[in-house]
């Protein structure tokens, strides 16, 4: 039987190699940081499924395939349906209404729904719900499917994998810039901040010219407040200009977030082709599976069905860069 070799154990390839096991075939996974952790982008990611309030600044397939996302991540680890909601401040309203203008799928609400959903929201007097989208915690996905291969008999590697191995699907993200030219690297800083005071039950966006604000709720108080884009190739460290924008947006959001502690700066580089949409090439007999950019939970799930088609079947979806097949 032909053995899968999969190469990056990040969101890509865990979520390839789950796919390629869903279908019955034989995989194998290497990766020489061992389990995943810190030194992977996808540990800092926000794991917003958000496909409707993605759209509003991105393209069409970011809609459609992220839509299915929900359910493919239902079956491997806890989703939490519980919507999204987006607010803006009094002065910021036209960018709510240009948010609108640009997305579906959403409801308005007024000051009394906000304070239904969200009682600690209570100083906004309009804002979107998203009703159908949904957030997972990235860590605990990463760790559920890493620990549902290894229970189906996948063997991680912790190591390089040989050179020329036959039947292999680079997924190493910004690391397979050496064959991958045209991927780029767009900066993300996010913080994990304690914060008991405040109690938010689903994702809120705070639209803000500057900065607009995500923040995810983590339970016990614990917040991912995320998360800037710069077109940068620099991920040593966080900027004081954007943990002073991160903080205020925050604080923005409500005051009590100003007694926060902060617990973790993360600090990454998502691995992004020119329209940052992802992709699946094949060049010299490998296939690369790259491109989530800032779509890493949410596009996932189609990267994988698109390189299982391609591996099992030679199908090819439109996940598959037909100039590279
Ligand atoms: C701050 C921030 C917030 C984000 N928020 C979200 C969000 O809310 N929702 C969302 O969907 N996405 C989000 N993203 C984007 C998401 O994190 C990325 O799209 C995703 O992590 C990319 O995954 P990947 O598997 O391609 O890369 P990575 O996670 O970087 O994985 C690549 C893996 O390859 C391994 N590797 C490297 N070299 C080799 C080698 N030679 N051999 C074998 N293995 C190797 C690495 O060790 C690593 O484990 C966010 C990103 C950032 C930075």
């Amino acid at each position: 039987m032909t053995v899968w070799s999969v190469i990056g154990a990040g969101v890509a390839g865990l979520a390839v190699a789950s796919e390629l096991v869903a279908r019955g075939a034989q995989v194998q996974l290497f990766d020489p940081a061992g389990p995943p952790g810190p030194h992977g982008c996808s540990w800092w990611a926000g794991g917003m499924l958000a496909p409707w309030c993605e759209y509003e600044n991105a393209e069409e397939p970011v809609l459609r395939l992220g839509q299915a996302a929900i359910d493919w991540w239902a079956a491997r680890t806890q989703v939490h349906r519980c919507g999204t909601l987006v607010v803006a401040n009094a002065r910021d309203l036209p960018d709510l209404r240009r948010f609108a203008r640009r997305t579906d799928g959403y409801s308005e609400i007024n000051r009394d729904e906000i304070r239904a959903l969200e009682p600690d929201l209570g100083a906004f007097g309009k804002g979107l719900y998203f009703e159908a989208e949904a957030h997972i915690d990235p860590r605990q996905a990463l760790h559920d499917l890493y620990h549902q291969l290894r229970d189906n008999g996948v063997t991680f590697h912790h190591g390089p994998a040989p050179g020329h191995l036959a039947n292999a699907i680079d997924c190493r993200g910004l690391h397979a810039r050496d064959m991958l030219h045209d991927l780029r690297g767009v900066k993300g800083e996010m913080l994990v901040i304690r914060c008991p005071d405040v109690s938010l039950t689903r994702p809120v966006r705070l639209l803000h010219p500057r900065m607009p604000l995500y923040i995810v709720p983590r339970g016990d108080g614990i917040y991912m407040l995320g998360a800037t884009m710069i077109e940068a190739e620099d991920s040593s460290r966080i900027t004081a200009r954007s943990m002073l924008e991160l903080l205020s947006a925050a604080y923005a959001l409500n005051p009590a977030f100003g007694e926060a502690e902060v617990l973790e700066i993360g600090v990454d580089l998502r691995p992004a082709f020119p329209d940052n949409l992802p992709r699946v090439r094949r060049l010299g007999g490998v296939i690369f599976a790259n491109g989530l950019y800032r779509h890493g939970y949410l596009l996932a799930p189609a990267l994988a069905q698109g390189v299982a088609d391609l591996a099992l079947e030679n199908k090819h979806s439109e996940m598959v860069d037909e100039d590279c097949a």
